[in-house]
Order: structure tokens, then C-alpha cells, then sequence
């Protein structure tokens, strides 16, 4: 077994753990991050994308509401290229209680939350595609976030600071020395192990936590509440849309980029890994979108997802929207006398930077050091110019380049030169890694034209093996097809269709051979791909 050591382990490649590891290098401290998989591939990469101002938990939750407000000044400082400042509504529709009003603006003066009644006929005319039968209309500092972006500019500026990070290596027991935690042993899914020795280790395993605690000793009770949400191909707004209401199911419609995203729902699973996305909840998204935007239905809905909420409480509740999005900080020495651990969990996206400032200090004061946090100072990779992202920032990079760059990907404007960097830098040989770097086959085609032009760049460029590019191109379309599959209705019925045509038409995908290993032991692509392209 291989061995390494570290001051600091960070446990999790989500926004938390990529915020901790960032803090805890800028502190001047050695620190390894793992993750199972790659970064932001549990909740934080599967996520409804609202930069929250904390209008949504004013009268419901007022802590996490302050959380969240604070936060979001300190990434419109941090991290503005990750960003866009899209504003928001908070709306009272034909179905909310007209008397929420008054509670909702006084809680967004209490929390200072910047508050603003906007006539009903100028929030129509902000976005003419809001129900007309609105009563009131209030704005407020809401804005969309790229998850992607902001975990790997944390990586990126904890790299300069000394920091690593190790993806796909799994936590699969945790090394004690009596009661101390001592580091962990990780395994890469070929059957390699490392024992990592630490001097202290930071859980942020999200939904996990409960899990890697264990392996401590420690009970942490974690209520994975599963959430889904669903992507439109078109910005149906403009400015993030809230119901003016109690925070229930499908009352709220981000615009990303080029889509809008409507969620979302709030279930109670037994097992972060373990759980469906029902046609029940689909069917309510769908309808919730019709009270915000009437007509919703017919727009193109392009890919459903979902993912699970870390949401703590020392007694389990019965229901998961009863649970406080504000964060748990839990101390094993002072809480079950498990020494130099700590477990970070429950919040929100938002309020990442903040979890991980209260984690480290906590750990420094453990450790009895005096090391002040910096993170809310220095802005992010590529954020210190301080401009948010812009809808057009694409397109006019793309016409820099129109006469001397091929365009691979036309629905989220990726020239080949960017794809190609994208390769060399992420160094991988997944697809779906690349997708979640550039966002690749993310448009309306969900990968139909791109990919197979994306396939063959990455056979080229890193010398790959015919049937390992097979086998990546495979496990991207797979993967596609499980968001793609359970709305198929209309144009992206026939979408669907014509990328069947493609993939098993002309280019027989299914018959491929496929393999992760070199060309010589190509075998068979497994069965269950023919999902992934009929
Ligand atoms: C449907 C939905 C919508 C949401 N919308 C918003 C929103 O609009 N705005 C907002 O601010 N927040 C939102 N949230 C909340 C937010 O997404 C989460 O609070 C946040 O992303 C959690 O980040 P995390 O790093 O704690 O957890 P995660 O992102 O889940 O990271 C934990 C990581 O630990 C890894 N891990 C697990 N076990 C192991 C192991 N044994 N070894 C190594 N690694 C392991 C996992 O793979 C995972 O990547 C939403 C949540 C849901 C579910």
C-alpha cells in the first residue's frame, strides 16, 4: 500500500471541502483533498444554481436567510466571474397567500436583505412572460452561480497556495490512533490503496458526512432530502423568479446561461446513493412552471436531474423542509471525544465560504494556532477583475476567433482550440469531466453533434486508444440519456431521435469495440449502453 502524510485532509470535492481546502492553504497549512469522484460531482455540480439573496428563508429560517445574504456580498467580491447578476423577483401568484407579503418584507428587513416593491406592471414589463394574474412583485439581490467554476478556481487558487487535490479516490476507512483520527485510507476503484497519515481531517462529505463519521465512531445524523430540477432550452426569464411564499416544491425558475432551471422538490431518502426520479415529481415541476410562466409546458424542456441536500439535525425530523439550511459545525472532541476530526455540513451553496472559514477556525483553535482567515479578501482565479459573467461573453469571444477556429460544439459555442486546452489541462480521458469543464453537449442537442467531433479530438490529441475513447464516448452518451429520457415530448423527442440516428445509424456506437484498456483487449460496450442510444 502506498503512503503519504499531510497536515490536513479535507474529506469531499464539493464546494465545502474545495472552500476548506482553499482556506486551510491560505492559511499556511499542507492539505489534500479527496473525492470519490470528480470535483462537484455529488450535490454541489447537481444543484439548482441560485446565488441565493435569502429572500426564500426570511420568515422560515432567518439564520440560514442572514447566511445567505452575507455570503452573497462576500462572492459578488470573491468570485464575479462565476456569476451572473441577474437580479431577482420574488412574485405573489393567483395560488400564494396574499398576507405573506407583509411577513416577507419585514423579514427581509431584518435580515438586511435589500427589499424593493417593483409596480406589478413594470415587473411585467422586466419579464413579459410572468403570469399576468400576479399581485405583487418584489426585488431583491438574487443572482445565478456555475458551481463548476467556482469549486475549480477554489482548487485552482489552493494549488497556489500549495494545496492538492486527489479525485477519484474513495475515503473507504479512516486511520485511528485510540481516539484521534489519525488520516484515512483511500482507494482508486482499481483496487489501488494509499494511506493518507494526517494530523487533522476535515469531513465535508455532504449528504455523505454521516458516513465517513461513522467510520470514526461518531453518529451524525445527515436527512439526504432529494431535490429535483428541470432545464428549459430556453432563458423563459431573465431574473431569478420566486414565488412570494412559504418555500415549498417548483417555486422557483433560475436563468443559466443560455436555459432556465425550475425546481424544485424536497423528499426525505434513506440513501444519498439510492434514490429515482418519479414521473409524479416531474409532472409538478411542470405544473409549478405554469403558475410562474404560463405556457411553460410547451417551451422544449431539455434534461432532468436531481440531487440531494445535506441537510443536519441532531433528531431526525419527519419532514425535510422543516430542517434549517443554516450550517452544523460538529466537533468530535467536545461532542463523542473523537480527537483532531471535524464534520462540516448541512448550509447551502452560498454559503460555502463562510462553512469553511467557521471549520478552519475551529480547527485552528484546536490545534492552537493563530492563523486569521483570508478568503473573503482575495478574489478567485480569473474573478479579479471583478466583472460578472455575461449571457454575450461567449459569442463575442467566439467572433474573435470565427475564420481560424473550428467550432465543436454550436450549441454552447466551444471552438476546438478551447476544447483542446481543456484536454490538456484536465488531463482525463471522461467526457462527462470535460462536459463539466467547458460545458460540453450541454445544449439543446444534449451532445447529438458534438460529441463524436469531441470524441475523436480527445482519441488525437492524448494518443488514447481507440477503444477507450469508445468506451469514454459511451459513458458520456449513457449518462445523457438518463436526464434526457424521462421527458422526452416534442422537439426534443425528435432531437432524441435524430441523435439515435447519428450514434447507431451511421457511427453503430453499440457495436464499437469498447474498453478501458488499450485496443489489443478491446471487449464488447456492455448492454446496458443500448439505453444510452435507442
Ligand atoms: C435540488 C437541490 C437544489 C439546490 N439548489 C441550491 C441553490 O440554488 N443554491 C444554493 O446555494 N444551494 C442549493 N442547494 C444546496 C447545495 O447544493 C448544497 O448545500 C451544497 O452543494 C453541498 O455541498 P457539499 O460540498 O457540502 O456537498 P457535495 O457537493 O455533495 O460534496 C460532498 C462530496 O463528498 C464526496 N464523497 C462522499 N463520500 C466520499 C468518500 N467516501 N470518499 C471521498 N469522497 C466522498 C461526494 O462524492 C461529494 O462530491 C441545492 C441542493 C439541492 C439538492
Amino acid at each position: 500500500m502506498a503512503h503519504r502524510s499531510t497536515e490536513v485532509l479535507v474529506i469531499g470535492g464539493g464546494s465545502t471541502g474545495a472552500g476548506v481546502l482553499r482556506d486551510v492553504a491560505m492559511r499556511g497549512f499542507s492539505s489534500l483533498l479527496v473525492e470519490r469522484g470528480d470535483l462537484a460531482t455529488g450535490t454541489t455540480g447537481r444543484f439548482h444554481g441560485l446565488l441565493h439573496s435569502g429572500g426564500r428563508y426570511v420568515v422560515k429560517d432567518p439564520k440560514a436567510a442572514e447566511e445567505c445574504i452575507h455570503e452573497n456580498r462576500v462572492l459578488r467580491r470573491i468570485a464575479a466571474d462565476c456569476i451572473e447578476d441577474t437580479g431577482g423577483l420574488f412574485v405573489t401568484t393567483p395560488i400564494d397567500d396574499p398576507a405573506y407579503a407583509e411577513p416577507f418584507v419585514e423579514g427581509c428587513r431584518a435580515t438586511n436583505i435589500p427589499v424593493e416593491e417593483v409596480p406589478v406592471s413594470e415587473a411585467l414589463r422586466m419579464e413579459p412572460r410572468l403570469n399576468p394574474m400576479i399581485s405583487r412583485a418584489f426585488a431583491v439581490p438574487d443572482g445565478s452561480v456555475d458551481s463548476w467554476k467556482t469549486v475549480w478556481a477554489c482548487a485552482r487558487s489552493a494549488k497556489e497556495y500549495g494545496g492538492e487535490v486527489l479525485p477519484y479516490h474513495e475515503v473507504v476507512r479512516l486511520l485511528m490512533d485510540g481516539s484521534t483520527v489519525a488520516g484515512a485510507v483511500v482507494s482508486d476503484g482499481a483496487g489501488e490503496e494509499t494511506e493518507i497519515h494526517a494530523d487533522f481531517v476535515i469531513n465535508a462529505a455532504g449528504a455523505w458526512a454521516g458516513q465517513i463519521a461513522a467510520m470514526a465512531g461518531s453518529e451524525v445524523a445527515v436527512l439526504p432530502g432529494k431535490g429535483i430540477m428541470i432545464a428549459m432550452n430556453h432563458r423563459l426569464v431573465n431574473r431569478c423568479v420566486n414565488r412570494c411564499t412559504m418555500p415549498s416544491d417548483g417555486d422557483i425558475i433560475v436563468p443559466i446561461r443560455t436555459v432556465s432551471v425550475i425546481g424544485t422538490t424536497d423528499t426525505k431518502v434513506a440513501d444519498p446513493d439510492d434514490w429515482e426520479i418519479t414521473d409524479h415529481e416531474i409532472q409538478e415541476m411542470f405544473d409549478a412552471g405554469e403558475n410562474l410562466v404560463p405556457g411553460f409546458r410547451r417551451a422544449r424542456a431539455l434534461r432532468v436531474w436531481g440531487g440531494v441536500r445535506p441537510l443536519y439535525q441532531e433528531t431526525a425530523a419527519a419532514d425535510t423542509r422543516d430542517v434549517t439550511r443554516a450550517h452544523a459545525l460538529l466537533d468530535h472532541q467536545a461532542r463523542d471525544g473523537v480527537e483532531r476530526f471535524l464534520t462540516i455540513t448541512g448550509g447551502k451553496f452560498v454559503t460555502f465560504r463562510l462553512m469553511a472559514q467557521d471549520t478552519v477556525d475551529a480547527m485552528c483553535r484546536q490545534l492552537g494556532v493563530d492563523r486569521p482567515c483570508r478568503t473573503d479578501q482575495e478574489p478567485l482565479p480569473d474573478s479579479e477583475e471583478h466583472r460578472f459573467y455575461q449571457p454575450g461573453d461567449r459569442l463575442a469571444k467566439r467572433e474573435e476567433t470565427i475564420h481560424d477556429d473550428q467550432l465543436i460544439c454550436e450549441c454552447e459555442l466551444i471552438p476546438r482550440g478551447r476544447l483542446e486546452a481543456a484536454m490538456r489541462q484536465r488531463q482525463t480521458t471522461d467526457l462527462d469531466d470535460l462536459r463539466r469543464t467547458v460545458r460540453l453537449g450541454m445544449g439543446p442537442c444534449q451532445g447529438g453533434f458534438c460529441m463524436y467531433r469531441a470524441t475523436g479530438i480527445l482519441h488525437a490529441l492524448n494518443g488514447m486508444p481507440g477503444s477507450q475513447a469508445n468506451q469514454s464516448l459511451l459513458s458520456f452518451l449513457q449518462e445523457r440519456w438518463k436526464g434526457v429520457q424521462p421527458i422526452l415530448h416534442g422537439d426534443q423527442l425528435r432531437q432524441a431521435r435524430l441523435d439515435d440516428w447519428i450514434f447507431q445509424g451511421l457511427l453503430d456506437v453499440e457495436h464499437l469495440p469498447a474498453s478501458v484498456m488499450d485496443d489489443g483487449d478491446a471487449a464488447e460496450a456492455p448492454s446496458d449502453t443500448e439505453r444510452a442510444t435507442t
